[in-house]
């Protein structure tokens, strides 16, 4: 009995040991697919770093490019203002200070050449400033404005010099507002070319109406024209660089711009806590725009 006993629990032990062996075969198989997966990983994770540096680096040459483009920029506009203030002022000369009488071809030269140098100009001042307010170099002075004396000054200098040609009216509607908080000078830079723009596209005879509302906390002045208007899918992009809108219907009025004012008015508005948007009911119902200024 006792040898049965002693045998039977012998096969409970050898087979125990079986499965238990089994078990540890399995065990250790599972443990050298852990290590190969393990290896596998770290080989995935080093590949991963090796690309996160490329990127990095790659990324930083991107940014050093950037702020070359953005330098050359700024020399190469610098550089040109130069010169084409000179030739500015000598066609100027040529034409108003000439001691010898114009043929009306020379004169006819000379207005040409004047225009061309004052678009340049504009042209390489929106370049200048645009790379100063992308490399955050531009100064905002906040002082307390008075509107209506800053848009009177404005209907003046933009009236004499631009839209007496075209026979413009232009109707400031003054009413009591506070003074709001801006930098003048770059707040009178971006009314010049909103008016402007106004003017620009406005048809002959057609009238400009500015005119303000104060809410509380914010005034906002409003400069509405009779011109082609804005098509409203246009109303987004108007405001991005480079914004003009060739394929809409403004462009029948050969603006001659360089898209850029826009987006400068819209980055020196926002540096002053304010908004900017445009607005219009569509083609041939002109258009409106709206820049919205903290109260002092
Ligand atoms: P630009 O120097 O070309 O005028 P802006 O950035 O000042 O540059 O204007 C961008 C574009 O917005 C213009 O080319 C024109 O298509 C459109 N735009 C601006 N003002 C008006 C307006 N008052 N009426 C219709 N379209 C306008």
């Amino acid at each position: 009995m006792t040898i049965f006993i002693s045998l039977f629990m012998l096969i409970i032990v050898l087979i125990i040991n079986f499965f238990y062996r089994k078990r540890a075969r399995e065990l250790e198989e599972r443990n050298k697919k852990l290590e190969a997966l393990t290896a596998e990983n770290t080989k995935v994770n080093q590949q991963l770093q090796n690309t996160l540096s490329l990127l990095t680096e790659a990324n930083q040459k991107l940014k050093d490019l950037d702020r070359l483009k953005d330098e050359f920029v700024s020399v190469a506009s610098h550089e040109l203002r130069t010169p084409m203030t000179a030739i500015r002022s000598y066609a100027w000369m040529a034409l108003h200070r000439s001691d010898t009488p114009l043929s009306k071809t020379m004169e006819k030269y000379l207005v040409r050449v004047l225009m061309s140098t004052e678009r340049m100009i504009n042209l390489v001042n929106d370049l200048l400033n645009i790379s100063r307010i992308e490399s955050g170099r531009i100064e905002i002075i906040p002082e307390p404005v008075d509107l209506i004396s800053l848009c009177r000054d404005i209907v003046d200098e933009v009236y004499y010099s631009k839209s007496t040609a075209k026979d413009i009216q232009m109707v400031l509607l003054e009413s009591a507002i506070p003074k709001v908080m801006a930098d003048p000078e770059k707040l009178r830079q971006v009314l010049i070319n909103i008016v402007g723009n106004a003017v620009k596209f406005s048809p002959p005879g057609g009238k400009i109406t500015i005119g303000f509302l104060n809410s509380g906390k914010m005034v906002d002045i409003y400069i509405k024209d009779e011109g082609p208007g804005i098509a409203p899918a246009d109303l987004s992009r108007l405001f991005q660089k480079f914004g003009r809108l060739d394929n809409s219907f403004t462009a029948a009025a050969s603006s001659g711009g360089s898209g850029l004012g826009l987006f400068i008015s819209k980055s020196l508005i926002e540096l002053m806590h304010g908004r900017i948007w445009a607005s219009s009911e569509g083609a041939g119902k002109g258009a409106t725009f709206t820049i919205s200024l903290p109260v002092v």
